[in-house]
């Protein structure tokens, strides 16, 4: 078999929630329960029932917000800010190792997120690593149509006006992993779970995206 030259990477995506923060942060957590008193007071949906609707909205539409938007026609902008009403801060500070790691990678960074700008904002503004990041691709970037739809990828690669081979993306789901590695990203799986055979590569925490990198783009090297 033929060696075929691989295009140098160019672009890196970071997921947001839970990739650039730790899981045990408790944010998401909190986040959800918001999303809980959202689909229970301002859509009306019977509190013993939300949980079980919320799981399965994430699990058929991809994300709650989708869910409530194709079925109960609600105003995205009035549920996310609803939902992100938080302050970042009281979950976690700012990462010194992470902005070194950050600075370290010689790719051009981007936020892809299924949040909203603002709290992507308050989140990168908490631990002291926005100016990494050269733009943020968040929902409404992507007209609503959230990871893990391959819409979603393709509406980033366009708007960075890339092929697939030259983004390498990172997130902590799996299931938003397979529609990037389909459009021919490399993928690398944050503190994952789930089914992991179709990402490329699996990392305890984001702290250790950094050391692959150096691997990778030696590997890579144009
Ligand atoms: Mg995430």
């Amino acid at each position: 078999m033929k060696n075929r030259v691989h295009p140098p990477f160019e672009y890196i995506l970071f997921d947001l929630d839970e990739t650039l923060y730790p899981r045990a942060s408790g944010l998401m957590g909190a986040i959800s329960e918001r999303i809980l008193l959202y689909m229970v007071h301002k859509v009306g949906i019977p509190a013993d029932d939300a949980p079980e609707v919320k799981r399965s909205y994430h699990q058929h539409h991809g994300t709650t917000l989708r869910g409530l938007m194709d079925e109960y026609h609600i105003d995205p902008l009035d549920y996310l800010t609803f939902v992100h009403d938080l302050n970042p801060r009281d979950f976690f500070g700012a990462s010194p190792p992470l902005d070194e790691m950050l600075h370290d990678i010689p790719l051009r960074k981007v936020i892809f997120t299924n949040a909203d700008r603002s709290h992507s904002e308050r989140v990168l503004g908490a631990l002291q690593i926005r100016p990494h990041f050269e733009q943020i691709i968040d929902i409404a970037t992507m007209k609503y149509i959230n990871k893990p739809d391959p819409l979603a990828y393709q509406q980033a690669l366009t708007l960075l006006n890339v092929p697939g081979e030259c983004c390498i993306m990172v997130d902590d789901l799996a299931r938003n992993l397979i529609p990037a590695k389909d459009a021919g990203m490399t993928t690398i799986l944050v503190e994952g779970t789930g089914p992991s055979l179709a990402i490329d590569y699996v990392v305890p925490t984001v702290f250790h995206v950094g050391p692959l990198l150096k691997k990778l783009l030696l590997k890579h090297r144009p």
